[in-house]
């Protein structure tokens, strides 16, 4: 349990200014289950299998982490084997619990309540550890080694050094997307970081200070009482939220003059706020939000920013228009990071929006090397492109065509190979894979051949979906990843995996990640059942370690002030209001 004394230092620190809102954010971190996790066509966890086996001369595997966030710091709590030295770099020697960070710029969260420091995490592991507070600037997969740079300021030449890998786990997140939009760097605040939430609390505290002063004229008091809030997604809305709370409930009483000032606005270039969510959701903000006099407006593009002024573009009328403000904060997404996009160059994956991952988390087109959370993205592989692979497979006797029943031994590898047949099917409401068949067969006499067999996956793809980047996922693939490395040596032994249709041979030592839905009828009984618990015993943050052993997609939350929440739980199950928020702690308590 001492991995989750971060739960119980940010549990105390909410409890002590108790809202619902605040207990439900807590848990998130308990929804970063496990997984579990498999190998690559090319059989990226061979070095793994000879650290553990010490068939290389008893010479432990150097594995190098890049990122202490999400996806490093739960691969670190879970690794269980002493194959390796395992060197971490960071620039931050904490892990910083996200979800809590808009509360921390209206300071009901104090900022040491959800960050937990990485030596502590990685106490008493059973492999050798090494942390170094420095940002990989480079990463050379040809003479395997990490070029890093401490953030101390140290003498010319000393604060840059290298690191060379057997195994390399990249987790270094990404940067905040500012789409090259001028002035954002130098004007805008972001929030990805305990410090950007300080920074974040302490200039809007001084906006109120420098309003207060008598020099200052009525127009400029306006100016600087106009926060701005860039992007409708969840921490644009939150930070709107947990930002008109803090105004009207806290800085009103202390700067009474100033309440008639305020003004918040949120911009967003789409159509809706909270564009992921279902519609009922987006409604109830826009409501919301009404109320609170909060200026949601759509449609307005940033095309610039200044140190007083913030240009939007209409984007139905192109009018430009541009607006005074005293703050604004930027959250319009994630980009990859410079040092990532330059090691795409490098393995072949140049003009890729997102670092591509296989389905067993290995970086493509590069050995030796991992990656997860918001760095990398799985491309699932098509179940289209491996027809001929398939029906290789099947057809044993090589005559060109096989009985639709031929394809039942190899049905449990395809679903798991291709996830994406299995929700075509759903969504087809066609009961078996044999169906499908069926039905791109024709003529029921007629025996299955490549072209039939093409037809009949010929839609299936069109089912791959991408992960969100998220907390829930990052985690969870951490737990994978690390439990694959845990198991390598013997899954390497006696395989896990679905059957390798490629070589036409073998099976993958692991499952593949997974995504799963949950049943929304048993998850609702779950959850109903939970929230009784929970509620009747006060039991709360002690269950949060429980973890689950593939992806759940736990469904998605969004904060909207006064106590109030948005909630929609898998199947497009939507809760709103205040008792959302202890229905969607209940998901984080399981
Ligand atoms: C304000 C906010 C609220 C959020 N709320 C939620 C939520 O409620 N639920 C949810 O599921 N998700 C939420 N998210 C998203 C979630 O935080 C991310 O998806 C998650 O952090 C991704 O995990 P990660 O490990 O990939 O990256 P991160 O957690 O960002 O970790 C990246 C790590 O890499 C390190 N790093 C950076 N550069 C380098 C470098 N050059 N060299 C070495 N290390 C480096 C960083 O210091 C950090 O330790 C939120 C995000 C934010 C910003």
């Amino acid at each position: 349990m001492k991995g989750f004394q971060i739960f119980r230092r940010a549990s105390t620190a909410i409890r002590n200014r108790a809202t619902p809102s605040k207990l439900l954010i807590v848990l998130t971190f308990g929804a970063a289950g496990g997984a579990f996790l498999a190998i690559s066509d090319d059989s990226p966890f061979r070095s793994l299998t000879a650290g553990e086996s010490g068939n290389d001369g008893g010479k432990k595997k150097k594995l190098v982490v890049l990122g202490t966030g999400w996806g490093g710091t739960t691969f670190l709590k879970n690794l269980k084997t002493s194959a390796y030295d395992v060197h971490v770099v960071s620039p931050h020697n904490y892990f910083t619990f996200t979800p809590l960070l808009p509360s921390v710029t209206n300071g009901t969260v104090e900022a040491r309540s959800i960050v937990e420091p990485i030596r502590n995490i990685v106490r008493n592991k059973p492999y050798n550890v090494e942390f170094k507070e420095a940002e990989c600037y480079r990463i050379d997969p040809v003479n395997k080694k990490v070029y890093c740079r401490s953030i101390q300021n140290l003498g010319h030449g000393e604060n840059e050094f290298a690191l060379d890998y057997d195994v390399l786990v990249i987790a270094m997140g990404a940067r905040v997307n500012t789409f090259n939009t001028p002035g954002v760097e130098e004007h805008a605040h972001f929030l990805k970081e305990v410090d950007d939430a300080q920074k974040l609390r302490r200039s809007i505290i001084d906006c109120y200070e420098r309003a207060s002063l008598p020099t200052i004229s009525e127009e400029e008091k306006k100016r600087i009482m106009h926060f701005v809030v860039v992007g409708g997604g969840p921490t644009g809305v939150e930070y709107a939220a947990e930002l008109h709370d803090f105004a009207s409930q806290d800085l009103a009483s202390l700067y009474p003059s100033l309440k008639d000032y305020l003004k918040i606005t949120l911009l967003e270039a789409g159509n809706h706020i909270l564009p992921m969510f279902h519609k009922k959701v987006t409604d109830f903000a826009n409501e919301k939000f009404q109320k609170d006099q909060i200026d949601v407006k759509t449609g307005s593009m940033v095309v610039k920013v200044s140190d007083k002024d913030i240009s939007t573009k209409n984007r139905a009328t192109g009018q430009i228009e541009a607006i005074p403000y005293g703050v604004v904060l930027w959250s319009t997404g994630i980009a990859t990071r410079p040092v990532i996009a330059e090691f795409m160059e490098k393995i072949g994956q140049a003009g890729r929006r997102v670092m591509a991952i296989d389905e067993w988390l290995k970086v493509q087109g590069c050995d030796d090397v991992y990656a997860l959370g918001d760095c990398a993205s799985i491309a699932q592989r098509k179940a289209l492109e491996d027809a001929a692979a398939i029906m290789k497979t099947v057809d044993k006797n090589n005559a060109g065509a096989v009985d639709v029943g031929d394809f039942k031994e190899f049905v449990k590898d395809i679903y798991e190979r291709y996830p994406q047949v299995r929700k075509y099917l759903e969504k087809n409401k066609l009961k078996n894979f044999e169906a499908l068949l069926r039905n791109a067969q024709g003529d029921s006499q007629k025996k299955i051949d490549i072209e039939a067999l093409k037809k009949a996956l010929s839609e299936v793809d069109s089912q791959v979906s991408f992960l969100p980047p998220t907390a829930q996922v990052a985690s969870q693939q951490g737990k994978y990843l690390a439990a694959c490395f845990n198991k390598a040596g013997r899954c390497e032994k006696k395989p896990e995996g679905p059957f390798r249709f490629q070589e036409n041979a073998g099976r993958y030592p692991f499952h593949p990640f997974r995504y799963t839905i949950e049943n929304p009828f048993l998850f609702t009984a779950l959850l109903l059942f939970t929230f009784l618990v929970i509620e009747l015993t006060g039991l709360s943050i002690c269950l949060v370690g429980a973890g689950v052993i593939s992806y759940k997609h736990s469904g998605q939350f969004a904060p909207l002030g006064g106590e109030q929440a948005a909630v929609q739980f898998p199947g497009d199950w939507v809760s709103i209001g205040h008792a959302s928020q202890g229905l969607w702690y209940t998901v984080y308590a399981r």
